[in-house]
């Protein structure tokens, strides 16, 4: 069992297609040379990269799942639902994805309103042209447009003061709710799995009930190993997912070489005793 939990699955990344800032290509040979043997790219809410991304990790002789992060309103607040192993190109993912981002653009200019309201103008204009070709506006977007105009020294920082609840150039947004979410990549052929638990402000109540939701809707794994987790939150969540009889994922949630804390591939294996998500593809 030990070789298939020590397998470098980096399940979790994010190219130009959504907020990231190497291309799919770029992520692929960056994810090969840190010893990656599986990976998935997660765009958020895009499944643009997905052919680009399995033809180079197949040119490179690296394993691929097709995967992507959806965000979802639960409780009032914003999680994200990973999907691996979907068909990149089924009709009721593609279509559910293109309701998700449907207000983005609006939520942006209305982002961007805010903080013109405490002197920050031209900030719609500013996160576009960090969204580059793809009209996916989001927060990181103008987290690194506010950095670039001196603003926060750095996009963490930017998530402290900006962009966040009470704070200017926060707007909440209705994204998918968690069921279709669920739906869509079961409809794809593909597995669920809560990205990140640790970085959500539910109660233990609440968090139980999501635990138990997503289970009940099918959902089949939980984020143990993530760049978003602290060791202590590794631990946490490997027993939760054994609590509840969920596989656990493993990913880095990398987006760029000076943001991202944790480089592709460079995490702690999986524990042991856990069973990773991975053993549904072997
Ligand atoms: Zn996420
Ligand atoms: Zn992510």
């Amino acid at each position: 069992m030990s070789s298939i939990s020590t397998l470098n699955a980096d399940l979790h990344c994010h190219s130009v297609v959504s907020d990231g800032t190497l291309t799919p290509e770029e992520l692929a040979e960056r994810a090969y040379a840190n010893g990656v043997r599986l990976w998935a790219l997660t765009d958020h809410d895009e499944l643009g990269g997905q052919a680009r991304a399995k033809v180079a990790a197949k040119a490179l002789g690296m394993d691929y799942l097709s995967g992507v992060e959806i965000s979802v309103t639960w409780m009032g607040q914003t999680i994200h639902i990973v999907g691996l192993g979907i068909d990149a190109e089924h009709a009721v993912i593609l279509e559910g994805l293109r309701h998700t981002r449907e207000g983005r653009s609006n939520r942006a200019q209305m982002m961007a309103d805010q903080l013109l309201k405490v002197g920050i103008p031209g900030a719609y204009e500013g996160a576009l042209h960090f969204a580059g070709n793809h009209q996916l506006i989001s927060r990181t977007h103008f987290a690194r447009f506010l950095v670039e105009q001196g603003v926060c020294r750095d996009t963490e920082h930017v998530f402290k003061n900006y962009l966040i609840e009470g704070k200017p150039g926060y707007v909440p947004h209705q994204w998918a709710k968690l069921d279709d979410a669920v739906a869509w990549i079961k409809a794809a052929g593909g597995v669920a799995v809560i990205a990140h638990p640790g970085r959500y402000k539910f109660n233990a109540m609440q968090m139980d009930e999501l635990f138990k939701h997503f289970k009940h809707i099918g959902g089949v794994a939980i984020e143990v190993i993530t760049g978003s987790h602290s060791p202590d939150q590794y631990k946490t969540y490997g027993k939760i997912a054994q609590q509840y009889g969920f596989l656990a994922s493993r990913g880095s949630d990398f987006h760029d070489p000076h943001e991202s804390h944790i480089d592709l591939g460079a995490l702690p294996h999986l524990p042991d005793h856990l069973t990773p998500v991975w053993s549904l593809f072997q």
